[in-house]
């Protein structure tokens, strides 16, 4: 079974205004966009329930984080239970901006995952090195530190509910794309590991989508290579040119 191609719009702690947010929805609800391309786009958490109704089916909405634990006493969190029944079917763990703004370690990111895959949320894991850590050539050992506190909790069966998202640090937000090379290499590591620590299946199954200063220039070239199944995209995820990012393998 080929991978469904995959792409999300994280946008982050963006727009400022509702009216903003209009825009951005009404461009997207008006788009002809690729009906084989799985969407999701994940908004502040304000905005979910209220998009529910003003967006076309063909875009699922995600949430940008949650906790672990269903209810209680933990001021400013989101819990999956809270997500599911509001039926929103995502949310982003794991990005590179909670790793390191919010101090969230891989086991704490590991045990989120599970706690929303267990709630029946899908879950977008993001992975990825920084610019000191490629250069000194552990990119694919920190990937697999950042996977394997994932891999220790999950069953195998968990995994046909996440879609990893390789995403280097030093392309996020910054124009520096990878490139295709570059995330193909990454992509094929991360298939390498998944075969070895989970199984071959999980390894084919998994959707490896890539993030970090995709663009409506450079999305088309990254689509082509093997093991790139879709992006997660930031900045562009807020313009007209997501579109064209949707419909990059058209
Ligand atoms: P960017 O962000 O596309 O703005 O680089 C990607 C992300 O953080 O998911």
């Amino acid at each position: 079974m080929p991978r469904q191609f995959f792409v999300g719009g994280n946008f982050k702690m963006n727009p400022t205004s509702q009216g903003q947010l209009g825009s951005i929805i009404s461009v997207l609800n008006s788009a002809d966009l690729d009906g084989t391309t799985e969407i999701v786009i994940a908004p502040p958490s304000l905005y979910l329930i209220p998009l529910k109704d003003t967006v076309r089916s063909e875009l699922q909405l995600s949430a940008q984080n949650c906790y672990y634990k269903d209810s209680g006493a933990f001021t400013g969190e989101l819990s999956p239970a809270q997500l599911v029944d509001a039926n929103i079917p995502y949310v982003i763990l794991g990005h590179s901006e909670r790793r390191t703004l919010f101090h969230e370690t891989s086991e704490f990111v590991a045990q989120k995952t599970k706690a929303a895959l267990n709630a029946t949320l899908k879950v977008i894991l993001c992975v990825g090195e920084t610019l000191p850590e490629r250069e000194t050539g552990q990119t694919a050992a920190v990937v697999q530190k950042q996977l394997q506190a994932v891999v220790d909790v999950l069953q195998e069966s968990d995994w046909s509910d996440v879609v990893i998202a390789y995403e280097p640090v030093w392309a996020i937000g910054t124009g520096k794309v990878a490139s295709s090379a570059q995330a193909q290499e990454a992509h094929l590591d991360i298939r390498t590991f998944l075969t070895q620590a989970v199984s071959l299946a999980v390894a084919e199954n998994t959707r490896i989508i890539y993030g970090g200063s995709v663009t409506a220039a450079n999305c088309k070239d990254l689509s082509t290579q093997f093991d790139v199944d879709g992006f997660l995209v930031g900045g562009a995820s807020l313009k007209p040119e997501f579109v064209n990012i949707v419909n990059a393998r058209r």
